[in-house]
């Protein structure tokens, strides 16, 4: 006001001209301070948010879900250009599309089996006789699994070839695993049978070649699928959710993620990339995914000693080690052979972008996202995601249109390409947009997979994401209930004792590169979560829903065993949605500094009862980690009272974008370059991945366990290292919210 007076009685005629301006493009409100004042300093609407969750609608979920798991949608392949086609169409609608939608599209390097050629495994007699040959394809239960483009089981970037040898079996392929079994059998040539679990798809592959194994089959045990369940007569799908004996997981076999050849950089048509043979973190040697029904007719048949109790899986006979089949079956003296036949490919992969421009800080994005692209019909992953995706952009767009909502904070929308061979699509994004992704965006939501099962909510994210997610769970109701919310089915299912809170629901950690977050997250250092609802682990074992990357991964499939009646799906939308009104209208990003701390408190109690004792013997103090740990609780502690103690709408619009600034750069204060140089992408002090069980911080608990099984003094010059990396990443992120200067 004091400004307009001075203006006003200004004596230049350029001063009054500008006035005029000004009066003439912002219109002067009530108390005649110019309109945008409002503007700024308006906070989140509950009643909009309100209005949004009444508004998402299950059914439109379920025909969203229908026409996207129509047809098999592998990355590249016709269907999922028709999905490119039908996602731009949607963002397009006038009625309830968004402000802008575009392909965006990257050239990379996938790898696809040979529909003429079918890889398969053969048991070969010493006459040369074959005696049994795998299945080719998944056995048909639905018209879905004769569709001509179903892909047929393979492992993507597992090389050609076709090794013979004796069968040995190597529980789940870990490096113990061959460890154990190299004691009493000689591994050269030999091929390897092994379960899914325990270690990444293509580990099992490395791990089996640095023992001299020559090939790789890979199944799912009934134990850990299927609950035990085993046969299609009346027990698995099409009579419940159990996976069929033929069904096999595919899976990218790359232990990485983004495009192969252009670690770093966007995969443009210019892009400079390595020679195909450098590639690392893919099998060396032929690997195939088989279903349990090929298991059972090798594994119950193999000579040698028994295999441990905990590698015993659910067949009615006694897994034995190998190497070759007994005398007494009917495959004696035969070997195995495993045929692969993939081939790598350049293609041109396309992402699908959409925004909704923000009213007052368009610089400022929160991003949401899933991938588009599935192995076969992809029900539910990833178009259990993508419908929810829909839904929300239909009724946020339909706000739009209507002109009754523009968010504070511009959304940007993404249909990832190419997810499935290694994040491709959302990583190649990140590298492409580096700068300005670091520089603006406040989090990124991920809904892949958005229901396993319908009991319970699970997130994943960074702590500073913990409160908003509490929020918008507290708000919603879970599926079927018109009191119980989302929240309070949450905590009876996964909680943990929290030392601010009590008993709080339990937010998982984005340490691992599981979907489309881990660019974000790991590389760019935005705080990213992923929201979806799961079992009820005291019904299943499952390690994953049974029909996960198989044929039977359908539309189907989903309407009567995963989400009957799509309420599991209306309530991820719902609480999803939430989250993201939430990150984009909200006054003061509501992101909560001070359980950063408890986490990081947490991650130090458990780094002190664990390695203490060991590292003052060698000589290693933890107490400067303890202190920069306090310095950080104290940073967080002094950034909240900046925040309440104050009433921010009342407070300077740069005031508000200092702390908002703070906040959105949290978690990027935990980035180090050169923290992991053996990890690509992996850059974030705190949720790096960690092969190490002990849950502290990763870099240290891994050079811990390194150097507490070698011994070796440069081993404990690593964990030196790593705890003064840990120590500059809490100093410097304390140092961000401290006063300014
Ligand atoms: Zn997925």
């Amino acid at each position: 006001m004091m400004w307009k007076k001075i203006l006003l009685f200004g004596v230049s005629g350029a001063a009054l001209l500008t006035v005029g301006i000004l009066v003439g493009h912002f219109g002067i409100s009530q108390d005649s301070s110019p309109a945008w004042v409002n503007e700024v300093s308006q906070d989140v609407d509950e009643a909009l948010i309100e209005q949004f969750i009444k508004e998402v609608d299950n059914k439109n979920i379920e025909q969203n879900l229908k026409t996207l798991a129509s047809d098999p949608h592998m990355a590249t392949t016709p269907g999922d250009e028709k999905l490119v086609k039908f996602m731009l169409d949607r963002w397009k609608d006038p009625n309830t599309g968004l402000d802008e939608t575009w392909r965006q599209t990257y050239k990379v390097f996938l790898s696809f089996p040979d529909m003429n050629k079918p890889n398969c495994f053969t048991v070969v007699s010493p006459t040369d006789t074959i005696q049994y040959t795998s299945r080719l394809k998944e056995k048909a239960y639905t018209e879905d699994q004769n569709d001509p483009e179903v892909v047929q089981p393979y492992a993507a970037y597992a090389p050609a070839g076709h090794p013979k040898g004796k069968l040995v079996y190597a529980n789940q392929g870990k490096v113990s695993d061959y460890e154990f079994l190299n004691k009493t059998i000689d591994l050269t040539g030999t091929i390897a049978i092994v379960r899914y679990g325990g270690a990444g798809r293509a580990d099992k592959a490395i791990n089996g070649a640095r023992f001299g194994v020559a090939g790789v089959l890979v199944y799912t045990d009934p134990a850990d699928i299927n609950d035990g369940k085993m046969s299609d007569a009346n027990e698995t799908y099409p009579h419940s959710w159990y996976l069929p004996p033929s069904g096999a997981e595919r899976g990218s076999f790359n232990g990485y993620f983004g495009d192969l050849l252009t670690p770093y950089y966007a995969a443009k048509e210019h892009t400079y990339r390595m020679p195909v043979s450098d590639i690392t973190g893919i099998p060396p040697i032929a690997t195939q995914p088989i279903g349990f029904e090929d298991a059972y007719a090798l594994i119950c048949k193999l000579d040698g000693d028994e295999a441990p109790a905990v590698w015993q899986g659910s067949f009615n006979c006694t897994y034995k080690l190998g190497p070759g089949f007994s005398n007494t079956s009917a495959f004696a003296n035969s070997d195995v052979q495993v045929n692969v036949y993939n081939k790598g490919e350049m293609k041109d992969s396309a992402n699908v972008m959409g925004v909704i421009r923000g009213s007052v800080e368009p610089d400022r994005y929160v991003i949401y996202g899933n991938h588009r692209d599935s192995w076969v019909h992809g029900a539910i992953d990833p178009s259990s995601g993508t419908a929810v995706m829909l839904e929300i952009t239909r009724v946020l767009g339909k706000m739009v249109k209507e002109g009754k909502w523009r968010p504070r904070r511009s959304i940007i929308f993404g249909s990832w390409g190419a997810e499935e061979f290694g994040l491709i699509g959302s990583t190649e994004y990140a590298e492409e947009y580096y700068s300005k992704l670091r520089d603006r965006t406040i989090a990124y939501i991920n809904v892949d997979i958005s229901v396993f099962a319908n009991a319970t909510l699970r997130a994943q994210g960074s702590p500073a994401a913990q409160s908003v997610i509490f929020t918008a769970a507290k708000q919603v109701k879970t599926p079927g209930s018109q009191t119980t919310s989302v929240y309070d089915n949450w905590i009876r299912y996964s909680n943990r004792s929290s030392p601010s809170y009590g008993i709080i629901p339990s937010l998982g950690y984005l340490t691992g590169a599981g979907s489309d977050y881990a660019a974000f997250m790991h590389y760019l250092g935005i705080t990213s979560m992923d929201i979806a609802y799961t079992y009820d682990r005291s019904k299943t074992k499952a390690r994953i829903y049974p029909a996960y990357h198989t044929a039977y991964d359908t539309f189907d499939y989903t309407s009567k065993y995963i989400d009957p009646g799509f309420t599991s799906h209306q309530t991820v939308a719902r609480t999803a949605g939430n989250v993201l009104l939430r990150l984009a209208d909200s006054l003061v990003i509501p992101f909560n500094p001070s359980d950063y701390a408890e986490t990081v408190e947490q991650y130090y109690s458990t780094a002190a009862e664990s390695f203490t004792d060991k590292m003052s013997t060698m000589g290693i103090s933890l107490e400067p980690l303890n202190t920069a740990v306090k310095r950080f609780r104290e940073a967080t502690s002094f950034l909240n009272q900046q925040i309440h103690n104050s009433d921010m709408a009342k407070e300077t619009p740069l005031k508000i974008r200092r702390i908002n600034d703070q906040l959105m750069f949290l978690d990027r204060a935990f980035l180090d370059p050169m923290a992991f140089p053996d990890k690509y992408h992996y850059r974030h002090v705190i949720w790096t991945s960690r092969s190490s069980g002990v849950a502290t911080f990763p870099g240290l608990a891994d050079a811990f366990a390194k150097a507490d099984n070698s011994g070796l003094k440069s081993d404990w010059e690593q964990v030196e290292k790593h705890l003064t990396i840990v120590i500059q990443a809490l100093e410097g992120a304390a140092s961000t919210l401290e006063a300014v200067i």
